[in-house]
């Protein structure tokens, strides 16, 4: 398997989830500075303002997955350095080539994957 290919793919999508992570933080913390100085708008927009704390806990939930991807990626990459990547954990038998294109921080085959998740 061409692992190289596969650190290049990791390391754009390491960039690409920094990205994400800096931006929704950017993004959350202005939103609580605006939030401290409208007081009024706190009274008279209950409706607008519970919206507004809806908006800032999907951005956090966004930002824990990015965070999860973001380590997923680092595993992988070690996994690249000691020769391991591309192998199950769970069967130790290789990941599919498309599987890993797809999703290249994988750590398990499909079918360890899909008993997973049904378990
Ligand atoms: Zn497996």
């Amino acid at each position: 398997m061409d692992t190289e290919r596969f650190r290049q793919i990791l390391l754009e999508e390491r960039d690409r989830v920094s990205l994400t992570v800096e931006t929704l933080r950017e993004a959350s913390s202005g939103a609580s500075l605006e939030e401290e100085s409208g007081e009024e708008a706190f009274d008279n927009h209950l409706a607008d303002s519970a919206t507004a704390t809806l908006n800032r806990e999907i951005d956090l939930t966004l930002e824990e997955n990015s965070e999860h991807v973001l380590s997923g990626i680092d595993e992988a990459l070690e996994r690249i350095e000691n020769g391991t990547f591309g192998a199950c954990s769970r069967c130790g038998k290789q990941i599919a080539e498309d599987r890993l294109e797809a999703l290249p921080y994988a750590t398990r085959c499909i079918d360890c994957q899909r008993l997973a998740e049904r378990a």
